[in-house]
């Protein structure tokens, strides 16, 4: 068992606020700035270009970092060891999984998805269809619909496991099963899947799945993302970036390139090692975190949050499925006016976002978010919805980044 109290003493949560936004953008582990600062002076600084070989913590070198810490996070997300690697943003590894995966189905030309899905993976997925051309085809569908869209032009599954809007979450192992019965990959996106609830990659059959360290994970803004490929095609999924990271011997400088073993092939270029070191604070908080434990808390502290805010709050309604099995673990609520009503919720502390067109969304991560803070942000929502304090200019004037 994982005892919440202690972990929630790690993150540095400034005073007076109730982060509910760990699914967006997860806090700072107290341990990371040091962690940050040893790497920037004791290893960048004082070593220089020998850091390749003999930086990271344990000196064995900033090369290794993204398997070594790709292993950690492949813990977290049920994959086998030595099957995950670290780098670049998300947006570029489902590209990656993507490529793969057309390039392992080769008689298919359909990309399926569901207009729940992030829109970066659809935006990626346009772009590679429209690079191929040959009437490869990116088609979208309701996501209670996938199961029955899947057929036999459809080369891979793109589908992210819990909406981002709504905190839906498909059935992994189902739809995996059916899109293999009849021919398909399955590429799975675990943004916020991973740290958010139990995942089981191997025992689900994906074939690839991606996801990124910075929300649930706390590896910061910007960490890096991650890619999984399953043991049955590593050694043989053709990287369409294939840069010289994924090179079989990138220190031979070939001029001709031969992918390296397993998912290593999936890294492209040069590490972000500073990113890494923060992200690493982060992991050594997690090493210690047992899923199941997390996720029975998770349920305790949404369906804690949807009885406090229905019974407070008529004006809303509820987005996400009451259905333990279908939800991840954020809360979403409808509102017409959510944008400012989120405003007003941030002025006074409780920190959510708001995601277009009228979703207020709220994230529950048990490693520093308790029942007391649950009771409290209902008590601020209630009194903002049931006063209209949010009904003031300054709260519908939009920033960049809502
Ligand atoms: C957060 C998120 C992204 C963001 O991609 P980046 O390249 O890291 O900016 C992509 N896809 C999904 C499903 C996400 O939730």
């Amino acid at each position: 068992m994982t005892d919440f109290a202690s972990t929630k003493a790690l993150f540095h949560i400034p005073e007076g606020l109730i982060y509910l936004d760990g699914n967006s953008l997860g806090p700072l582990p107290l341990a990371a700035p040091a962690r940050m600062a040893q790497a920037m002076t004791d290893e960048w600084g004082a070593m220089l270009i020998t850091g390749w070989n003999r930086g990271g913590r344990d000196g064995t070198g900033w090369m290794g970092q993204p398997m070594a810490l790709g292993d950690r996070v492949g813990r977290l997300i049920g994959a086998e060891r030595g099957h995950v690697v670290l780098g670049d943003t998300l947006s570029i590894k489902v590209y990656q999984a993507l490529t793969s995966a057309l390039m392992l189905n080769p008689g298919r030309r359909v990309i399926l998805s569901d207009n729940g899905n992030f829109p970066s993976d659809l935006y990626m997925a346009e772009g590679l269809c429209a690079l191929l051309g040959q009437s490869y085809s990116l088609r979208v569908v309701a996501p209670e619909e996938v199961a029955d869209a899947i057929d036999d032009s459809v080369a891979a599954l793109m589908i992210t496991e819990v909406d981002y809007r709504t905190g839906r979450r498909h059935d992994m192992a189902a739809l995996t099963a059916r899109a293999h019965a009849l021919g398909a990959f399955a590429i799975w996106d675990l943004a916020h899947s991973a740290g958010a609830l139990p995942v089981d990659v191997a025992a689900g059959g994906a074939d690839f799945a991606v996801g990124c360290t910075y929300k649930y994970l706390n590896g910061g803004p910007g960490a890096p993302a991650f890619i999984y490929v399953a043991p049955r095609h590593a050694d043989r999924t053709p990287p369409a970036l294939s840069g010289w990271l994924g090179h079989a011997a990138p220190f031979a400088f070939d001029l001709t390139y031969r992918p390296g073993a397993g998912v290593e092939r999936m890294r492209v270029g040069t590490p972000p090692v500073l990113a890494l070191a923060a992200l690493e604070a982060s992991l050594d908080i997690w090493d210690s975190v047992d899923m199941a434990a997390l996720r029975a808390a998770s349920l305790a502290l949404t369906d804690r949050f949807i009885a406090g805010v229905e019974a407070a709050c008529p004006m809303l309604t509820l987005a996400t499925p009451r259905d333990h099995a279908q939800r991840g673990s954020q809360v979403s609520f409808r509102f017409s006016e959510g944008y400012a009503a989120m405003q007003a919720l941030i002025a006074r502390g409780v920190v959510g976002d708001f995601r277009a067109p009228d979703i207020m969304r709220f994230g529950f991560t048990p490693l520093y978010i308790d029942a007391a803070n649950v009771d409290r942000a209902v008590e601020i929502i209630a009194q903002v919805m049931g006063d209209r304090l949010w009904d003031q200019p300054e709260y519908r004037r939009r920033a960049a980044v809502t």
